[in-house]
């Protein structure tokens, strides 16, 4: 197949194609995000995904639409899917379906609906970036640069800035009453370890990063993404752990004090409906995110959770804790508060990791008000087009 077509900069289009997305690709004046491409992806690769959109379409649409045969377009696409640059979904062709529902039988049971493989452009963040990452490959450091050069010229304002965010704070399992759980059920952490046997756990890529980058980072393990719930025939390994394993890390990484985020209230990781279905524990040293948003770069990068801490000042005896968690600098020593961490409200994004570890219960959440209330999109398309809506904002 012959995709060499010298009018048009392949790179240059997928780069666009990729901006236009929700999850957007911010375009920088050096424009090192086509170089980020180009580690990534082949002429081809860059040809054909560069003429995909969020829309889903078939093969043989998307053959006929960029006038290639179908069967090459297949293979090209599913080789594409592994690495997240193509994204692909099984929609029900019956009417009335929201979003992109998979509709394939669960076993022994005839499908719902017939069902059709379609296609779509992934984004570069969450998508292509971590797969290329989770994999240790001879360019990774070079990748890693550029991603630092990206972030470094302005790279995460259209990915990070936009409501909703690409990301959601997860408030840590205790920190929430039950009638708050109820409200908000994609917040319902142990209900997730329930509901699974088995769960994926991988390498949080972001340290990945900033090791190939420098060489080092901070003391946390690299073991703390995922968790993502398996069905029970998925044999175990290093990567899929037993509930008990996943439930014990977990645990471990909570003692840690690090912050639970989650790819868009489950809905970018393919759930229907809002609902916890996986998450890392992330640190502000080596998360994009994170960094992004406690530096002040950008006013809002992770969507804050619905909830604020509280601190009653009489119980806190000044032992530095919540001083240590807080991945956004929230609690500050202060000389001219007696030596007491001084709590400020507007760079709390309601994780709960400073009330967790509070010796004296100093600190506790409560949900913000009514008009305040970040109401979570009920589908995926939903949350798609509200981050479209949003992002002229951005430009
Ligand atoms: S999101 Fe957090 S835990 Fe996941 S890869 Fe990034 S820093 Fe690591
Ligand atoms: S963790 Fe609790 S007791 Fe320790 S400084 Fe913070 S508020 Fe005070
Ligand atoms: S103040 Fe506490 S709840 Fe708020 S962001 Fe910091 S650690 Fe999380």
């Amino acid at each position: 197949m012959n995709h060499h077509d010298k009018s048009v900069d392949v790179y240059e289009r997928l780069a666009d194609a990729l901006d236009a997305l929700p999850s957007g690709f911010t375009r920088t004046p050096s424009k090192v995000e086509t170089e980020l491409i180009k580690l990534v992806f082949t002429y081809e690769e860059a040809s054909l995904a560069g003429q995909l959109t969020r829309s889903a379409e078939t093969a043989d649409e998307i053959a006929k639409r960029v006038g290639l045969d179908e069967a090459e377009v297949t293979v090209l696409l599913e080789s594409m899917i592994p690495r997240r640059m193509i994204r692909a979904d099984t929609l029900a062709l019956e009417t009335g379906v929201k979003g992109l529902g998979k509709v394939e039988a669960t076993p022994g049971q005839e499908p719902k609906a017939k069902s059709v493989k379609k296609y779509r452009l992934s984004p570069f963040l969450v998508g292509w970036f971590e797969s290329y990452l989770q994999e240790s490959k001879p360019d990774s450091k070079r990748f890693s640069q550029l991603y630092e050069q990206y972030v470094i010229e302005g790279g995460g304002e259209r990915i990070f800035a936009p409501r909703p965010g690409p990301q959601g704070v997860i408030p840590y399992r205790g920190s929430l009453k039950p009638e708050w759980l109820e409200r908000e059920p994609h917040n319902d952490i142990a209900a997730h370890f329930q509901r699974y046997d088995r769960f994926l756990v991988i390498d949080c890529v972001c340290k990945k990063e900033q090791v190939a980058c420098y060489g080092h980072s901070c003391d946390l393990p690299v073991k703390r993404c995922g968790f993502v719930g398996m069905p029970p025939m998925v044999p175990l390994s290093e990567n899929v752990l037993s509930r008990e394993e996943a439930m014990k890390l977990w645990d471990g990484l909570d003692a840690m004090g690090t912050m639970v985020i989650e790819g868009f209230y489950g809905f970018t990781m393919g759930a229907e409906a809002p609902q916890f279905v996986g998450g890392c524990h992330c640190c502000g040293c080596c998360c994009c995110i994170l960094n992004a948003g406690r530096l002040g770069n950008l006013k809002e990068t992770i969507q804050r959770s619905n909830y604020r801490v509280v601190k009653d000042y009489e119980k806190c005896h000044a032992c530095g804790e919540c001083v240590r968690r807080c991945q956004f600098f929230a609690h500050i020593f202060d000389k001219a508060a007696d030596d007491k961490p001084v709590y400020h409200r507007e760079k709390c994004v309601g994780c709960g990791a400073c009330g967790m570890g509070c010796p004296s219960h100093a600190l506790h959440l409560e949900p913000v008000s009514e008009e305040n209330w970040f109401h979570v999109p009920s589908s995926f398309v939903e949350w798609e087009e509200a981050r479209l809506r949003n992002m002229g904002s951005t430009k």
